[in-house]
C-alpha cells in the first residue's frame, strides 16, 4: 500500500530559485548609478541589490553596472527601483523570481 509521492517539480522546467534566502531587508544606498555618474554616462533604469542595497543600472543600460555588481560580489538577486514594483531578477537563474 504505497503512497504516491509527487516527484515532478510543480512549476514546470524552471528550477526553484534557492537564492531568495540571500534577500535581506535593505535600504537603497542611492537613487543614481554611481558607476555611470563617475564616467558621465546615462542609464535606462536602476536595479537595487537585495543583499546589500547597492543601486546600479540595469542590463538595458549601456554600462550594466548592476550585472557588474553581481559579478563582483555574487549577490544574486536585484529588484527594480521603481516604488511599488515587485519585479525581482535572479542573475544566477537569469529569470524573474
Ligand atoms: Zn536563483
Ligand atoms: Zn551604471
Ligand atoms: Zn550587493
Amino acid at each position: 500500500m504505497a503512497l504516491s509521492a509527487p516527484t515532478a517539480a510543480r512549476n514546470g522546467d524552471a528550477p526553484r530559485c534557492d537564492h531568495l534566502d540571500q534577500v535581506r531587508q535593505v535600504r537603497a544606498q542611492a537613487t543614481t548609478c554611481a558607476g555611470c555618474l563617475a564616467c558621465g554616462d546615462n542609464w535606462i533604469a536602476l536595479r537595487l541589490c537585495l543583499s546589500c542595497g547597492w543601486v546600479a543600472c540595469s542590463d538595458a543600460s549601456p554600462n550594466q553596472h548592476a550585472k557588474a555588481h553581481y559579478q563582483e560580489t555574487d549577490h544574486p538577486i536585484a529588484a527594480a527601483c521603481e516604488p511599488g514594483s515587485t519585479w525581482r531578477w535572479c542573475y544566477i537563474h537569469e529569470r524573474n523570481v
